[in-house]
């Protein structure tokens, strides 16, 4: 089939290089432009120069040292990440969705990291005790690139704790579904949908959020890097119905991202840890009990409880009011 009707489209964020162009600030030097087509805006960065290129068989990686973001990620010319500023999108992607931990305090946690391959997510979980994490990525030349030039985002990859799988994350779910595999948390951290010929593709799809609603079962939770709230306000409030048909409840939180375009980033946590998101900053707090994550970047009670807290028009967008019939007499 040409195209199949169930993978989403999802043509937004950081989605075209365009490096040649609008560089003209930066004279003799690349830019790399997380690049929002639909909005006709980009962040330019100074990428210094490229330190690694390859092209695997899903996708085109390179990483350039940049003076102001440490070495930064592209998969076909599109930012992933940057050494700088990557702890503060990993923690908020998995300590928001693991301090709403329906275990009781101490019991063993299954993490599934679908993507991922930087490292950046399972290093992470793995602050939490009693966490183990399966990861599936479908590039191992990513993951070897994260080990490069990214030793302290992939700690997390070579973990005794961490098992690695290189596949596609779909069908991985599909098939841990079909076993009855149970994890308490699914991670999401993909590429865009930019094409439907993108790798990860099948993770845009409805047979793969069912096959993760399966996976997290009524307790468990589901994470996933969504967009930017500010500037894919229309496509977000698009897709949004999707997951909450698949997973009931959906909590998108937004945070500051840099380095992606708009400059904030969010992601959409449903099911059981959307149910009742940790908003207050104490009640995150008190969850958290005696338990130190260590040194982080960004995380904090305080932080986890602010991001769900949306800007106005983007509450009326996701979550619009039910219209009452008006009375007729
Ligand atoms: N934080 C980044 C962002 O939001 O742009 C995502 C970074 S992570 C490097 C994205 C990973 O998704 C890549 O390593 C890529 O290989 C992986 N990926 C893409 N499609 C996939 C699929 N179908 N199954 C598993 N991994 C996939």
């Amino acid at each position: 089939m040409f195209f199949d009707a169930t993978l989403w489209s999802w043509p937004w964020r950081r989605s075209a290089p365009a490096r040649a162009a609008g560089c003209e600030k930066v004279p003799n030097q690349p830019c790399c432009v997380s690049c929002d087509q639909n909005v006709g805006a980009h962040l330019v960065l100074d990428l210094g120069a490229r330190v690694f290129a390859a092209r695997s068989a899903f996708q085109a990686i390179e990483v350039y040292a940049t003076r102001a973001f440490g070495n930064v990620l592209l998969i076909d010319g599109d930012l992933q990440l940057t050494a700088r500023d990557e702890a503060y999108y990993h923690e908020m992607m998995v300590h928001v969705p693991l301090a709403r931990s329906p275990r009781p305090a101490g019991a063993p946690a299954r993490v599934l990291v679908v993507g991922g391959g930087d490292g950046g997510c399972a290093r992470e979980a793995l602050r939490w005790p009693n966490v183990t994490v399966t990861l599936v990525d479908i590039d191992a030349a990513v993951l070897d690139a994260a080990r490069r030039f990214f030793p302290r985002t992939a700690a997390g990859l070579d973990d005794p704790r961490t098992t690695v799988v290189v596949g596609d994350g779909a069908a991985f779910a599909a098939a841990a579904a079909a076993r009855g595999e149970r994890y308490d948390l699914v991670v999401c951290d993909s590429t865009d949908c930019s094409s439907r010929e993108r790798a990860s593709g099948t993770l845009y799809t409805d047979a793969f959020l069912r096959n993760v609603k399966a996976l997290v079962g009524e307790t468990g939770s589901f994470v996933r890097n969504y967009t930017s709230l500010l500037w894919n306000l229309d496509e977000a409030a698009a897709t949004l119905p999707r997951y909450a048909a698949a997973f009931g409840a959906v909590a998108p939180y937004a945070w500051q991202q840099p380095t992606y375009s708009s400059g904030s980033y969010s992601a959409l946590l449903c099911g059981a840890g959307a149910a009742a998101p940790l908003a207050d900053a104490d009640a995150v707090a008190a969850e958290l009990g005696d338990l130190a994550l260590g040194d982080l970047s960004y995380w904090t009670p305080a932080v986890h409880a602010a991001a769900f807290a949306l800007p106005a028009h983007v509450g009326r967008a996701l979550f619009p009011r039910p219209r009452c019939p008006r009375a007729t007499t």
